[in-house]
């Protein structure tokens, strides 16, 4: 089952951790600028799911291939290359340098690619006015409400340009009305820009941002429709 157009597809997916079964032949796939939500029960592999995808688990059996290339096929190098030039990330927490002020962490993906400071933080301001946190610019993540650091991570995420957009349970740590905004704002901005989403998030109203869901139970994929 490779439907077609898609950009990333797992198929039959196996991992363990000892003798827990976290991925149980587990298939996905996703479409350019498509936004997918992943939900299930907590323990239920959605995470090990989105980190095989992303290329930073190696799945025990199975396959992820990437714009038709199987990301086993390369090497550690290529890999992160292509996580740098291709993915974005958001975190439950954010994930910030606490070092760094906000527009620099926002920036840090566009300096990795090599692209000047000026133009990279000038890129990443755009970004961060329109996740509504330019006036935090200039503070570092500690100095920010909970909300407005996720805000920040997502202005990461999108700053370079990426094709795919991993989040996984971003708002898992925010009240419900700022999570609800930092959603739109992910999922608005993502098909402002034509990124594809894959979203893990234990939030059912998350479907109303989405494309399309699924449901991981017990290491496998269903469709939302069937999972009931
Ligand atoms: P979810 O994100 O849906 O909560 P996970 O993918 O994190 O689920 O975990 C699926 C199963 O795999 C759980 O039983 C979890 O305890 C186990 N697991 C996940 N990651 C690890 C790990 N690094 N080491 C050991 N067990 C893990
Ligand atoms: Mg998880």
């Amino acid at each position: 089952m490779t439907p077609a157009g898609s950009l990333l597809v797992a198929q039959n997916l196996r991992k363990t951790y000892g003798s827990t079964p976290a991925l149980d032949g587990a298939s996905f796939s996703v479409h350019p600028g498509e936004i997918v939500a992943v939900m299930g029960p907590s323990g239920s592999g959605k995470s090990t799911l989105l980190h095989c995808l992303a290329g930073i688990v190696t799945p025990d059996a199975g396959t992820v291939s990437y714009g038709g290339r199987e990301l086993s096929s390369m090497s550690d190098a290529e890999r992160s290359a292509l996580r740098r030039s291709d993915f974005g990330f958001v975190f439950q927490f954010g994930q910030l340098v606490p070092e760094l002020t906000c527009v620099e962490n926002v920036a840090l993906p566009l300096r990795l690619d090599g692209v000047r400071r000026k133009e990279a933080e000038r890129t990443a301001l755009e970004w961060m006015e329109r996740l509504e946190v330019g006036s935090s610019a200039g503070r570092r993540p500690g100095e920010v409400s909970g909300g407005q650091g996720q805000r920040v991570a997502v202005a990461r995420a999108l700053a370079a340009s990426p094709k795919v957009i991993f989040a996984d349970e971003p708002t898992g740590a925010l009240d419900s009305l700022n999570g609800e905004r930092v959603m739109e704002l992910l999922t608005e901005s993502a098909r402002t820009a034509g990124t594809a989403v894959v979203l893990v998030t234990h939030e059912a109203r998350v479907a109303a941002y989405s494309d399309r869901d699924i449901v991981v139970r017990d290491g496998r994929c269903l469709d939302a429709e069937y999972a009931v």
